[in-house]
């Protein structure tokens, strides 16, 4: 697992026990995007809101049982536009943002969208799905090798593929999981949606590749569509 130790300028928000997003080192900084000035206190602002609505998804669905999010910045200029999550050594989850993510998005709602999707994929309990999955995989390719009278480097091979192909094929549903339970999440958190959910008409869209990672946007937009519609909201 990823520690956290090595993370360049982070500024760090830590959710306590009540719920309440504070920051640890007062880093100040500022980014300008497109369109979208993004500063240490807007950053603040929306990380808070989500953070305290993600937690309160997370005790309400009980999946896991560590809610307490911190919600990271990583300002290293190296880094590409990408948010991700991870764990403290504490169990408790982190989402990084990458400063280049923060330069791409056009305003607070999308932000706040991508910080809802991580956040959502920690409530699901993706990560421990993602494991299981693979070594579920792993046994079946592994059955498969000996029934073609494999041994050796053959079946550990065989058993390698199985772990990944596992994890490829299940990664697609959790991301539209997530994209789904983030919408919420956004909606609660005071950001629109679908006004976040736009991001998606700027990233390069991966296709429907059989082992892709990521859905095609129009299948995540689709999902965001739905939700926000049972949510009442309207484009
Ligand atoms: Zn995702």
């Amino acid at each position: 697992m990823r520690r956290l130790t090595f993370l360049l300028f982070p500024l760090v928000l830590t959710a306590c026990s009540a719920g309440v997003l504070r920051v640890q080192p007062a880093a100040e900084w500022s980014l300008d995007s497109d369109a979208f000035q993004v500063d240490a206190a807007a950053f603040r602002d929306i990380s808070r809101q989500v953070g305290d609505e993600a937690r309160a998804e997370c005790l309400r669905q009980a999946k896991v049982n560590n809610c307490d999010f911190t919600i990271l910045v990583d300002l290293n200029p190296r880094a590409s536009a990408n948010a991700f999550q991870t764990l403290d050594e504490d169990d408790q989850p982190v989402i990084i943002v990458t400063r280049a993510m923060i330069q791409s998005v056009q305003n607070p709602d999308e932000l706040a969208f991508v910080m809802g999707h991580e956040a959502a994929h920690h409530v699901l309990g993706h990560i421990a799905r993602q494991s299981e999955n693979a070594q579920e995989s792993a046994v079946i390719f592994n059955e498969l090798g000996k029934l073609h009278g494999e041994g050796g480097e053959d079946l550990e091979r065989t058993q390698k593929l199985g772990a990944e192909v596992g994890v490829q094929v299940n990664v697609k549903a959790f991301e539209l999981e997530a994209d789904q339970l983030g919408t919420i999440i956004t909606h609660n958190a005071g950001y629109n949606p679908l006004v976040g959910a736009k991001y998606f008409d700027r990233i390069p869209d991966p296709g429907d590749q059989f082992l892709g990672t990521h859905p095609p946007n129009a299948a995540r937009v689709q999902i965001v569509l739905e939700t926000a519609k049972q949510l009442g909201l309207t484009q």
